[in-house]
């Protein structure tokens, strides 16, 4: 398919996409018909991992049942096949972001894998002692251990835009940060920690008017919000295929063309390659340059049937239902005795933070998930967010469009279960 077939195809799913209807829509996700200690499965950790609706797991068995072979290399009917499927879900990611060409979709193993990416092909090549890289207070561990590693080689610092009690981002403080010798900005789009939605159109602006590329980490946008990376004007931006009910390892790395261009392979190994000889080897054009070795071509096949079924549902209503039922969880969470919200941004999505006093976050979610409640405690791979508010870990609830008022509800009684019995 063309990209303008994609786009018109993409139109016409989402204005196809009709009133939205949970009860409908549950029964496209099989395991969300589980039972968990006689009770039914309430699925609260999307933020870790979302559920697979039956046309991301049948794409997949349908690829390996008729379509398998490896790609790009072959001549016979499968290899094309399997070549033209994989080649065609980068021309429907590209519209799902809003890129404007596919070849500035790179397909990776996910959120960690792209900001590697980028840290190894394009910072660490162009960073020079004394220069630095902004990050801010609320990231992911991908989003500072790679940075990290980069600055740490080159003699470069990590500089973080500092966030109030609150969990918001501090923007006056965020643009004093911004110097001649900043290399790069890397920020989340939504706190996985927190539910945090960071005013990133805002912010990339504050950086490109200074020309400082900006990466956007978009793990846990993608699932709950429209994704327009031209609108966003950002240079890089990279999400997670699981997050967004797609299979695990695998993502997509949105880079400007230009930038993607001007960098250094990251792994090298076939399909990467233009010729080889034992004394140099010149590189493919972009993307298949970023793309070395045989990649998850059934997943990507799958990532292709999880951008189709987000369309199908319509992004404007899932964001619609999202919001209603977010405000009724923060709500109800709060109002249970004895529990503190970490985090109470005024911009959030998808997360809700909580402490309950007198007993271990961890033997929180021991005793909800007695209930069939899967919530998930910890750190969240975000310690100096933990470290920020003085505390080792929280429990988090997080949601996505096929949770309900009564699956809120029933975290909500475990809840109050557990703080009669140890609160
Ligand atoms: N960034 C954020 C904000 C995340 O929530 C996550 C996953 N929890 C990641 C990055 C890493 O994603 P992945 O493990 O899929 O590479």
């Amino acid at each position: 398919m063309s990209v303008a077939q994609v786009s018109s195809t993409h139109e016409r799913l989402e204005r196809a996409a009709s009133v939205f209807d949970v009860q409908r829509v549950r029964r496209d996700f099989p395991i969300l018909g589980t039972s968990v200690n006689g009770k039914p499965l309430v699925y609260l950790d999307n933020a870790a991992t979302a559920q697979k609706p039956q046309a991301v797991i049948d794409a997949v068995s349908r690829y390996y049942a008729n379509d398998n072979a490896n790609i790009h290399r072959g001549v016979h009917y499968l290899s094309e096949r399997a070549t033209a499927a994989y080649e065609d879900v980068r021309r429907r990611a590209q519209v799902f972001l809003g890129a404007g060409e596919a070849r500035e979709v790179v397909f990776v193993r996910g959120t960690t894998d792209a900001i590697n990416l980028v840290a190894h092909s394009y910072v660490r090549p162009r960073l020079e002692a004394g220069d630095e890289v902004v990050i801010s207070a609320m990231e992911h561990h991908s989003n500072i251990v790679p940075w990290q590693l980069a600055c740490g080689e080159r003699g470069a610092r990590l500089r973080v835009v500092p966030m109030t009690q609150a969990g918001e981002l501090m923007l006056d403080a965020y643009e004093e940060l911004l110097n001649d010798r900043t290399k790069m900005v890397a920020l989340g789009h939504i706190s996985n920690a927190l539910g945090t939605v960071n005013p990133i159109k805002e912010m990339v602006r504050t950086a490109k008017e200074r020309g400082i590329p900006v990466l956007v980490d978009g793990a846990q946008a993608a699932p709950h919000l429209t994704i327009d990376v031209s609108d966003l004007g950002c240079d890089f931006y990279a999400v997670s295929g699981h997050k967004m009910f797609g299979p695990t390892g695998t993502g997509l790395l949105y880079g400007r063309a230009e930038l993607l261009e001007a960098m250094s392979p990251y792994q090298g190994g076939g399909d990467m390659i233009e010729t080889v000889s034992f004394e140099r080897s010149t590189y493919a054009r972009i993307p298949a340059k970023f793309e070395a070795g045989t990649p998850n071509i059934a997943g990507v096949v799958g990532l292709g049937a999880a951008i189709d079924y987000l369309l199908s549902i319509g992004r404007a209503s899932i964001a619609k239902y999202e919001s209603e039922l977010l405000q009724y969880a923060v709500e109800a969470i709060g109002g249970v005795e004895g529990i503190r919200l970490v985090g109470t941004p005024r911009e959030r999505a998808g997360v809700v933070s909580f402490l309950m006093e007198g007993i271990h976050p961890h033997d929180v979610g021991t005793i909800v998930d007695q209930e069939g409640v899967a919530i998930r405690t910890g750190h969240h791979c975000a310690q100096p967010v933990m470290d920020f508010y003085g505390i080792a870990a929280t429990a988090r609830a997080s949601f996505a469009f096929y949770n309900t008022r009564e699956e809120v509800d029933s975290l909500v009684t475990a809840l109050g279960k557990t703080h009669e019995l140890f609160g």
